[in-house]
């Protein structure tokens, strides 16, 4: 049902961008599996349709596989070819068919709910099964399940069904194969889903090509029908089902200064992130996913400064093996093309584990996690360390341990890797000999011993997310402490300068990859503090780049000088805001980044 006047909904900012256009609702959880108890004659001829209906599922399938490898966008194509191809290997499995087989014969079941049930026996099957492909994607056995049940009801595949250009895609949830065809298609203007987060596929597959999203909407479907007007605001999160005519010209116009200013900042990117008076700073990314890294590369990023494994988990019943880490290692690697990649090892603990492997505790943040939890479980610990070093020889690696709270840790941590280097060598496989072993520097132990571990590591790396959590005790998820979260307090600031100072006294590179350094506002701060590397998620880089170059170091330290003879944080705040408008007057009020001096 269509309301009849506008409405707003408010849901993840997925992707940033802003789209106007028709709506084109997938319904690809809409299929109904009709059952049906067989007579004994229609066992061969169910049996004869199931068939026909998996090869036709094939068909398709090659179908798709080859217009996504002609598709004019080669970003992220090899990884969708990849998706569609072990959608096709699951249309051959044994676990899949033999068992339809098995529920059509013996149970006399229709063809369409043999399907379904043998579908949701293999995702029940998870944990104990052993087939690989199978163990990966729950939701793409939902999607080969339906496939096969559309075929066998006469149903146009989905993708036959192809959106007109700058269609708003709108769906309960998109599985990747969805994602891979629509986006290579450059058909769609934006999408919008029920479900999903910052973290989902289609969100980062969007991000890395680009087109705007919001996801988490919860009930988009039910609101829009076929050609509904809908605006998008990838970067605020926000939707407009049936927009007045004054709202889409205002969106229209918010559009064209978007592309405009995006533009205007994608100039920059081949320039150095150079002061006026010649202080180079590298602007780095931060990845979750392969994916990521054109998007990095295309906003001007010159490095991956935190790569987060422990999204190899996502969604995951177990562990990914040695060899599949290898491959995703050595394909960011690879991907850089000798620019630096600091991996970071497992950030895994609390409910950052698969669910059968999770440990119950009061206060995980507090508890078993990252390298204590690394450390406590050194199978796990040296399979990741194995295939890193593995991994070495595709680029320029250098290797980061989190949540080191003091020397002995990363003594026992690079134990480790030592051993694991030794292993590796008796067993002649070949690796780099010199690589960097750094360490985030996110608890306020670490920033307190700054100048012990900075002897015994190549490099920082400073996590204000977490830095500054435990700096003011205040849980980075806990909305009721929220404000009390201030990358300005004279307390972080302090440690900020401890580990810096640390740093340049030892000779080592500082760099900073929680979410202050990728806010244009803290720029100058920070390279007045001396921090060598900011990492950010790649469309802050550009931003963040205008400051930088506009900017002069020596006015950075003299800034910091002064902030840190301030006492409150919305002293500190307001100066640096003060300070920011003297020297870049214009250079940030258009993007929203400075408002009036906070409380
Ligand atoms: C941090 O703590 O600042 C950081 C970058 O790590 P994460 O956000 O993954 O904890
Ligand atoms: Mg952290």
């Amino acid at each position: 049902m269509t309301p009849v006047g506008t409405s707003i909904l408010v849901g993840i900012a997925a992707s940033p961008g802003i789209a106007i256009g028709r709506a084109w609702p997938l319904e690809r959880r809409a299929v109904r599996t009709p059952k049906r108890k067989l007579a004994p004659e229609e066992v061969e001829p169910e049996l004869a349709r199931l068939r026909n209906a998996l090869e036709l599922s094939d068909l398709q399938l090659a179908e798709v596989r080859e217009k996504v490898e002609r598709a004019p966008a080669a970003a992220g194509s090899a990884e969708h070819t990849a998706i569609i191809d072990m959608h096709r290997m699951m249309l051959k499995d044994e676990m899949l068919v033999l068992e339809a087989q098995r529920l059509i014969r013996e149970d006399r079941l229709n063809a369409e709910w043999a399907v379904k049930r043998a579908t949701r026996k293999i995702k029940s099957a998870f944990h104990e099964q052993a087939d690989d492909y199978f163990k990966e994607r729950r939701a793409d056995v939902d999607y080969v399940g339906e496939r096969i049940i559309k075929n066998l009801l006469g149903q146009t595949p989905d993708e036959d069904e192809v959106p007109p250009d700058g269609a708003i895609i709108v769906a309960h949830d998109l599985s990747p194969a969805d994602t891979a065809l629509l986006l290579h298609e450059r058909k769609v203007a934006a999408f919008v889903t029920d479900t999903g987060a910052k973290t989902s596929h289609t969100a980062i597959v969007a991000r890395a090509l680009e087109v705007p999203a919001v996801v988490g909407v919860g009930r988009i479907t039910s609101l829009v029908d076929r050609g509904d007007w809908v605006a998008v605001d990838g970067g605020r999160g926000v939707v407009v089902i049936n927009p007045t005519a004054g709202e889409r010209a205002d969106y229209e116009a918010a559009r064209e200064r978007y592309l405009e200013e995006e533009e205007a900042l994608l100039r920059t990117r081949d320039l150095p992130a150079r002061t006026e008076d010649d202080v180079t700073v590298r602007l780095a990314g931060n990845i979750e996913f392969v994916e990521e890294v054109p998007s990095l590369l295309s906003h001007g990023g010159e490095a991956v400064g935190l790569y987060r494994t422990e999204f190899l988990f996502l969604g995951r019943s177990e562990l990914p093996g040695e060899e599949e880490q290898y491959r995703a290692y050595a394909r960011v690697l690879e991907a850089l093309d000798g620019r630096p990649v600091t991996i970071r090892t497992f950030d895994l603990g609390g409910d950052k584990l698969p669910a059968g492997m999770r440990i119950p505790a009061e206060n995980p943040a507090l508890g078993l996690r990252a390298i204590r939890y690394c450390l406590r479980q050194p199978e796990l610990f040296r399979t990741q360390l194995r295939a890193l070093l593995r991994a070495s020889v595709h680029g320029n690696l250098r290797v980061m341990f989190p949540m080191i709270s003091g020397v002995a840790e990363l003594r026992a941590a690079k134990r480790h890797l030592a051993e694991v280097r030794e292993e590796l060598k008796r067993d002649g496989v070949p690796m780099k000999d010199e690589i960097p072993v750094g360490i985030m520097i996110e608890l306020p132990s670490a920033a307190l011993l700054a100048d012990r571990l900075a002897a015994e590591s190549a490099f920082f790396s400073i996590g204000t997310n977490d830095l500054i959590q435990y700096a003011i005790g205040i849980d980075r998820q806990n909305k009721d402490v929220a404000y009390l979260y201030k990358p300005l307090h004279l307390s972080v600031l302090r440690m900020l300068k401890l580990v810096a100072d640390a740093a340049r006294t030892a000779g080592i590179p500082v760099s900073m990859c929680g979410e202050m350094a990728g806010d244009p506002v803290n720029a100058l701060v920070l390279v007045g503090l001396g921090v060598n590397e900011l990492s950010m998620n790649g469309p802050s880089i550009p931003l963040v780049k205008r400051v930088v170059r506009a900017a002069r170091a020596a006015d950075g330290r003299a800034l910091v000088e002064r902030l840190l003879s301030l006492t409150t944080a919305d002293d500190i705040e307001r100066e640096v805001r003060a300070e920011m408008h003297r020297r870049f007057p214009g250079l940030l009020e258009s993007e929203g980044n400075i408002g009036p001096a906070g409380g």
